[in-house]
């Protein structure tokens, strides 16, 4: 425990500021007291050190003309965090939120993910300040046109494979990916995932985070012997992962009842109209409160925090980080809520988190639950390389595998090293050993 205390008072030293990426590296950090009673090598080769430290880290100009003729500018960022199981694979978030804190907590949280897919990526993470929010198609085009720009000499398919997250859909993948076309005169369509079915995109895709997520769900019940059908569940978020969370989740007889977007939640007690949901929210890009206008069992709450009063047996948090606090925490357990389910990534404050596993909350950790969307992302690439696709049934059902495997090896590592059926502990090592074994194979980097 000393070594881990240490490293981490390093890279507190050596980051300061960058409050989510310090969050992140704790959480994970932390429960590996027992690996290193085990493994003394990894202390000797600093593990630990080497891991909180991007391989590169790049920051970029994207300047850019709007509607008016102003030239606007804002910050890229390209994190290449750890190359040592393959190519660095992790989405790019617009948001006026990102700076390099953001950027290197999702970079750090996608290394162990990824080693859980059982796939070859490498994790990496990227994004800019600038908000699609409010700007028109053109300004967005000419936006991803000067990202891709700078970015497209740091990606490649065998380097760095971008695709989408908060802000970051269909439509700007493909406007990036032409851009990448238009540059290098060639059609590396393995350079981005997350693309559209005509032009080298997967199957299932789209619906790969969230439907991953409640496999997860799924096989997190079948283990533990409890009966899903006919359960609660409230969702936050209305994005990509909510979406397709709610979607599988109703197709499993889960009543989703309460669903949010960053003005406000609705609640539904009938059980939220999916279809419709993403018909006002994905295809027209409509605001939450739309729905309650459409669907009379429903209503509107302005601001999203409330979201966590609504009472339900499954809480799935599928919005955006530390959503959920300790006040929020402790109204989910007094509700009676057993499950959390962190479908966006970290979710959870580390407080929040401890006072769910003090109480008995079985959690299932982001980089278990949403690790859906990688691997869907990484068989694209499969795909894009063999110049084949998959029909949606065998990519859906090599998805399906790859959750049920992870919740395996997370079980496995968790119960090796002393934490019984501690799903964040669990999927912590299990990640984590696969990269410090490959790290430490390839010498000192
Ligand atoms: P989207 O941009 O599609 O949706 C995000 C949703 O969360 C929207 O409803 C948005 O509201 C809401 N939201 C975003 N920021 C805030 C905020 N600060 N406060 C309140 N609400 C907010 O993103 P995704 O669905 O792709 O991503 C959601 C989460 O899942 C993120 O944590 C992401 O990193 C994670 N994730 C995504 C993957 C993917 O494949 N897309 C893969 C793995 C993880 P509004 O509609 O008002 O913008």
């Amino acid at each position: 425990m000393d070594y881990i205390k240490k490293s981490l008072e390093q890279i507190r030293e050596n980051n300061p500021h960058e409050e989510e990426f310090l969050q992140a590296v704790e959480e994970v950090f932390l429960s590996l007291g027992p690996v290193f009673e085990k493994h003394p090598e990894f202390e000797k080769a600093n593990i630990l050190q080497r891991m909180a430290e991007p391989e590169r880290q790049i920051k970029f100009r994207v300047s850019w003309e709007d509607d008016n003729g102003n030239v606007q500018v804002n910050s890229g960022y390209r994190v290449q965090f750890n190359g040592a199981i393959g190519p660095y694979k992790g989405g790019l978030r617009f948001h006026p939120s990102v700076y390099i804190g953001i950027i290197k907590f999702l970079g750090f949280e996608q290394i162990f993910k990824n080693a859980l897919t059982g796939l070859p990526i490498g994790g990496g993470k990227g994004g800019s300040n600038f908000n699609p929010k409010g700007k028109s198609e053109n300004e967005v085009r000419r936006f991803c046109e000067a990202f891709m720009k700078e970015l497209y000499r740091h990606i490649g398919p065998n380097v760095d494979v971008p695709a989408g997250d908060i802000g970051v859909g269909a439509r700007e993948i493909g406007l990036l990916y032409g851009e990448y076309r238009r540059i290098s005169g060639s059609f590396d369509a393995g350079v981005l995932t997350g693309k559209g079915l005509t032009y080298g995109g997967s199957l299932v895709r789209k619906e790969a985070t969230g439907f991953g997520a409640i496999y997860f769900v799924e096989e997190m019940f079948r283990y533990n012997n409890i009966k899903l059908e006919g359960k609660t569940a409230v969702i936050s978020g209305s994005g990509n992962v909510a979406l397709y969370a709610a979607k599988k989740a109703t197709e499993k007889g889960i009543r989703v009842i309460a669903m949010s977007d960053s003005d406000g939640y609705v609640v539904d007690e009938s059980g939220i109209d999916v279809d419709l949901m993403i018909n006002l929210k994905e295809v027209n890009r409509k605001r939450i409160s739309e729905y309650a206008k459409e669907r009379p069992s429903a209503t509107y709450h302005e601001g999203w925090e409330g979201i966590w009063d609504t009472v339900c047996d499954i809480a799935l948090p599928c919005a955006t980080q530390n959503d959920i606090d300790i006040e929020k925490a402790k109204k989910i357990v007094a509700a009676g809520t057993k499950f959390v389910i962190e479908g966006a990534n970290m979710p959870t404050t580390n407080e929040a988190m401890r006072y769910f596993l003090d109480n008995g909350i079985i959690v299932g950790p982001a980089k278990a639950v949403n690790a859906g969307g990688v691997s869907t992302s990484a068989l694209e690439m499969a795909q894009n390389s063999m110049k084949y696709s998959w029909t949606f049934e065998e990519v859906d059902a090599k998805l399906k595998e790859i959750m049920v495997n992870i919740h395996t090896h997370s079980v496995e590592a968790s119960e090796e090293y002393g934490y019984g059926y501690n799903l964040v502990a669990g999927a912590n090592i299990a990640g984590f050993l696969k990269v410090a074994h490959a790290m430490i194979a390839q010498g000192i980097y």
